[in-house]
């Protein structure tokens, strides 16, 4: 049996841990030949142990001449999955300049920076799929304590919207996707990070969703795999939310 995505490669940033790493495994299950890159070589060790079809590179996505390197190395991707991103926790009162700017970078100028390393080549050979990662917690929705992460996020989608009617005639598309809350490794640092009673914080992000649990990072991946393959041909400059009601 074929995969949906045989004989397709793709490049994914923050693949060492949760969505990342998810849909790297998701997207060789499905025949693509898979190049993993994260911050944190250990991590990209043991996934590259546990599937073939994914080779890792370790990348820092603020490094803007080692992004520009990793586009040089691997030439034109079918898939480029945009995965980096963190949370700063606070109120506009308690963010610094520092954590917004690092926010920004990190979470957004990332972006820039692979698409921009990216692009050339995958407009030039006509076909290409990015897919960047924001969240419903963004131009979606305003949620308590996530100034600085809402607002990155919802310039994600702003960036994917502006890049896809710039490509659409390029036969390259670009969405994104806007999870609610799902359990990840950073996640559960969070939870632990809040203090106080963790099965209390736990249930404070679980009520956050009206089907009454967290998503996981294969349901994320599957909406991945799916914007990344041809199924998804017609379907450009998108925000997916996937939250179990939490945009509700
Ligand atoms: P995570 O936060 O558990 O892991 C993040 C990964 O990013 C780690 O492997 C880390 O090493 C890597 N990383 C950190 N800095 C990096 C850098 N400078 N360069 C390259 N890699 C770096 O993963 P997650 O919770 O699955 O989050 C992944 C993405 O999904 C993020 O963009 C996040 O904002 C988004 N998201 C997560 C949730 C959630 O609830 N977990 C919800 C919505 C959106």
């Amino acid at each position: 049996m074929t995969g949906r995505l045989q004989g397709k490669t793709a490049f994914i940033t923050a693949a060492g841990q949760g969505i990342g790493r998810a849909t790297a495994l998701a997207f060789a299950s499905e025949g693509a030949r898979v190049v993993a890159s994260d911050i944190n070589g250990q991590a990209l060790a043991a996934l590259e142990r546990e599937a073939r079809g994914i080779s890792t590179m370790r990348l820092d996505v603020r490094d803007s001449a080692a992004v520009s390197a990793a586009a040089a190395a691997h030439g034109a991707p079918d898939i480029l999955f945009n995965c980096a991103g963190f949370v700063h926790q606070g109120t506009i009162l308690d963010c610094s300049e520092d954590n917004w700017d690092l926010s920004f970078d990190l979470n957004v100028k990332s972006m820039y920076r692979t698409i921009r390393a990216f692009l050339p080549a995958m407009m030039a050979a006509g076909r290409g799929s990015i897919i960047n990662m924001a969240s419903v917690v963004s131009s979606l929705k305003g949620v308590p304590s996530r100034v600085a992460y809402g607002a990155t996020k919802a310039a994600v989608i702003g960036l994917t919207k502006a890049v896809a009617a710039d490509t659409v005639a390029k036969g390259v598309r670009c969405n994104a996707i806007a999870p609610g809350t799902v359990d990840t490794p950073s996640l559960g640092e969070r939870i632990r990070a809040l203090g106080g009673d963790e099965a209390h914080n736990r249930s404070a992000f679980i009520a956050r969703q009206p089907v009454g649990r967290l998503g996981t990072a294969e349901e994320i991946a599957a909406m991945a795999v799916y914007l990344a393959s041809d199924e998804a041909a017609f379907v450009t400059g998108q925000a997916f939310i996937i939250d179990g009601g939490m945009a509700l």
